[in-house]
């Protein structure tokens, strides 16, 4: 038995340390078959052991350092960390499925791609109306010349510079015990793995397995979609060889509308109207989202109050999958007052006449003092302080003007 630091990584694959390469590969062969995620997908983390273990037993430089200083060898020079997947990373660059590439090749087939996500922008009209929209997009596909392979058959061969891996990984001995361990790029293969002689190399890819092509997408936006909602082309992601391509997923983003706001399948909207019409009944006509001129009526006699909100029962947005049920309209009224002195004082008391009677005076019982309402701005706030430094830091004749409302105020 050859003295080794540590056997686990020997373990795992059930071999005796110091077992040949064809042993190894023997043993490897057998226990990845066996707990493939493909047949057993509960043994994945059996399956990244495994892996593992071969990949550096196989490697006889990392054998080499992994018999002398066990796993703790191999931990060095990579940063440290802990756990299969840090040393993954760190040693294979990209993880377990990099490092699958080179020897599983011909088992692939669950490895899927990653979605590929864009932004939708829709109007509100869009989305009341529905639309079909094409959407043209550039993508990877496998190359139809070689299917994919990137050359004839056979012509793909293993980068020998860097054993398949891609990535060249160097030894440096520190101080006894203490190595450093550093990866970079193969400059053979720019990091694939593999390369293709120039002769056999595929005319159509140049060797690179996939090409551009556009694709163009018809996108069905249905009446009542909502803004953030998915419409999901299944498999329509960039290809790649031995991956199940991802899906293209459209994410919807409802553009502001200048009249409508939408709440799920109700609209909201605000109306001005004047005086008048909130006192004696108004008509007034807007244009909704399917291009319909809606009239809204309200009788003569029924008042509207400043700021309230009346409602337009199924002028709502259509609800997804059931277009034809629809949710509400929701009109705000802003009633503009007419200007200060409007009327003359004759026309002001015949239109007082016309109002609702106002209540009768307040007795005053002994001292009273009479204040000033000014006019004031909301958006200012109300802050005492702000209002006495206005006062200090104004000019002697606006003090004098100013002078008797702020006093009365801080009284
Ligand atoms: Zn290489
Ligand atoms: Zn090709």
């Amino acid at each position: 038995m050859a003295n080794v630091a540590d056997t686990k990584l020997y373990d795992i694959l059930g071999v005796p340390p110091g077992a040949s390469d064809n042993e190894l590969k023997k043993a490897y062969r057998k226990l990845a078959k066996e707990y493939h995620p493909d047949k057993n997908p509960n043994a994945g983390d059996k399956f990244k052991e495994i892996s593992f273990a071969y990949e550096v037993l196989s490697n006889p430089e990392k054998r080499e350092l992994y018999d002398r200083y066990g796993e703790q060898g191999l931990r060095e020079g990579s940063g440290g960390g802990s756990g299969m997947d840090d040393i993954f990373s760190h040693i294979f660059g990209g993880g377990l499925f990099n490092f699958m590439g080179g020897q599983s090749r011909s088992r692939n087939g669950r490895r899927r791609g990653e979605d590929m996500m864009h932004p939708l922008k829709v109007s509100l009209e869009d989305l009341y109306n529905g639309k079909t929209t094409k959407l043209q997009l550039s993508k990877n596909v496998l190359c139809s010349a070689c299917n994919g392979q990137g050359g004839k058959a056979g012509a793909v061969q293993k980068c020998n510079a860097c054993r398949g891996r891609g990535v060249r990984i160097m030894i440096r001995q520190l101080a006894p015990g203490m190595v450093q361990q550093m990866q970079s790029v193969c400059s053979d293969c720019n990091g694939e793995g593999e390369v293709i002689n120039e002769k056999d190399r595929c005319k159509k890819c140049e060797g690179k397995k996939v090409i551009k092509e556009v694709k163009i997408l018809e996108v069905h936006v249905d009446k009542g979609m909502k803004h953030g909602q998915r419409i999901t082309f299944s498999g329509e992601a960039d290809q790649a060889p031995g991956v199940e391509p991802g899906d293209i997923v459209l994410l919807l983003q409802e553009k502001e509308n200048e009249v409508f706001q939408r709440d799920g399948n109700d609209l909201h909207m605000t109306h001005k109207i004047g005086l008048v019409e909130a006192l004696c009944g108004f008509q007034f006509t807007f244009k909704h989202l399917d291009g319909r001129q809606i009239v809204v009526k309200y009788p003569p006699g029924k008042v509207i109050e400043p700021g309230c909100v009346r409602v337009v029962r199924g002028e709502g947005m259509p609800q997804y999958r059931n277009p034809f049920e629809k949710g509400d309209l929701y009109i705000k009224f802003d009633v503009q007052f007419p200007e200060n002195n409007w009327i003359s004082p004759e026309k002001l008391s015949e239109l007082e006449d016309l109002l609702p009677a106002r209540p009768e005076f307040p007795n005053v019982i002994g001292d009273a003092e009479e204040v000033d309402l000014q006019e004031f701005d909301t958006t200012r706030g109300s802050g005492g302080g702000q209002r006495r430094e206005a006062y200090n830091d104004s000019s002697d004749e606006e003090s004098s003007h100013h002078g008797p409302g702020v006093q009365c105020a801080h009284q």
